[in-house]
């Protein structure tokens, strides 16, 4: 019982960290070669490890480090799984009394936040970035963990991923928006409760749709959506209810103006889009990244910890180059894993300011912790060369 009203949760409020115990747990009957593998510290996260790995009879020693109950992912992006947290994990848990091995798998997705080379001098053990789902861990497991094959560091947000991520973005919103919009309705009477609906049902379609609405960044597709939203309403406003004109006109801009909203992601907390005003008023281009080749040293890493394949390996200079500068979102994990500071870029200026992550540093900051910046070191900028401002 408890567990389905907890799987109702989560059909909504994943956004929202739901901590478990950090630890070491057996999954099935691991012996002293068995895999290690690492994840963060939410409930959800956990489960669907656990489970996965025991359907897909896998047996593993799996380490549980603290992420502050925040998925891999956006914990590692927002600075609450970081390198720390992995060498803390192996170096408490005992889990090199378990085993003759001294391999880690680290999930994929935790690049943007922990250093695969600090984690390798810390610990004496030599970690490896597995796949980006737990899906295709046993694929990469029975392939003898020679290679991450491409389409299992690959996150392509199926739609699966995307409805889940519209739901849980929309009741994410659509909270943090209810106080304004009831003190609003004094004034603008059923503002409030006309208006969620419209705010939950846009962050829904706008996630499920974003493949498929026109524009590049996000406010330009909130704004497409906005104006097929408005035109639905006008239609049927006008064909089948009794709507006066100055209503349906201010309506049909209310929807236009909440889309807008919906697609700008302010915080930046879709991954599917970016922080973004910037490139569109000012037409400046707000994610670089570039590689200064004679830093390079081909060592694979910016390949493998890339979400969205945006390197290629260059066989004639046996460097890497940007391949695909479109798809980059942002998310920092080839410029924390980097081992020469070859990757310059213009993005990477500070924590996440999501409201989950704002407010777990409101907690920490009440119980006197602070986040760390994730400002990249000084050396890592060579001004000019990523073509930032
Ligand atoms: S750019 Fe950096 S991470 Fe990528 S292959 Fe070269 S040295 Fe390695
Ligand atoms: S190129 Fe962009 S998307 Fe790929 S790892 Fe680097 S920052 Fe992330």
């Amino acid at each position: 019982m408890w567990n389905v009203l907890k799987d109702i949760w989560f059909l909504f409020g994943r956004l929202f960290p739901y901590p478990t115990r950090p630890g070491l747990r057996r999954i099935g009957d691991p012996d002293r070669s068995s895999p290690v593998l690492v994840t963060g510290n939410f409930e959800l996260t956990v489960r669907t490890v656990i489970e996965t790995l025991e359907r897909d009879g896998i047996d593993a020693w799996l380490l549980i480090a603290p992420s502050k109950g925040v998925n891999v992912w956006c914990a590692a992006g927002g600075g609450h799984f970081t390198t720390d947290s992995v060498v803390s994990i192996i170096k408490t848990t005992g889990v090199e009394k378990l085993v003759d091995h001294r391999r880690v798998i680290l999930p994929q997705l935790s690049a943007n936040g922990v250093n695969y080379w600090a984690v390798k001098e810390r610990t004496g053990w030599k970690p490896r970035f597995g796949p980006a789902h737990i899906k295709d861990f046993a694929a990469y497991i029975r392939s003898g963990k020679q290679i991450t094959e491409r389409e299992h560091r690959h996150v392509s947000f199926d739609l699966p991923e995307r409805l889940a991520m519209g739901t849980n973005l929309g009741f994410n919103v659509s909270l943090i928006l209810a106080l304004p919009l009831i003190i609003a309705s004094f004034w603008v009477a059923g503002l409030w409760w006309k208006t969620i609906p419209i705010l939950f049902m846009l962050s829904v379609l706008s996630t499920v749709l974003v493949f498929w609405l026109p524009g590049k960044i996000g406010v330009q597709k909130g704004l497409a959506l906005g104006v097929l939203t408005a035109a639905t309403y006008a239609l049927v406003a006008q064909t089948a209810l009794d709507v006066p004109p100055w209503s349906l006109v201010g309506w049909s801009a209310w929807i236009l103006a909440v889309s807008a909203f919906v697609g700008y992601d302010m915080p930046s907390w879709s991954p599917l889009w970016r922080q973004d005003a910037k490139e569109l008023i000012l037409g400046v281009r707000t994610t670089h990244v570039a590689i200064i080749p004679e830093r390079c040293i081909n060592c694979h890493l910016c390949d493998i910890v890339c979400p969205v394949d945006v390197f290629a390996h260059n066989p004639e200079t046996k460097k890497y180059e940007v391949a695909n500068l479109d798809a980059c979102e942002a998310c920092g994990a080839c410029i924390e894993n980097c081992p020469t500071e070859a990757i310059v870029n213009n993005f990477r200026e500070g924590v996440c300011a999501c409201p989950t992550c704002l407010a777990i540093d409101g907690v920490s900051k009440l119980a006197g912790k602070s986040r760390k910046s994730r400002q990249p070191e000084p050396s890592s900028c060579t001004e000019g060369e990523c073509g930032c401002d």
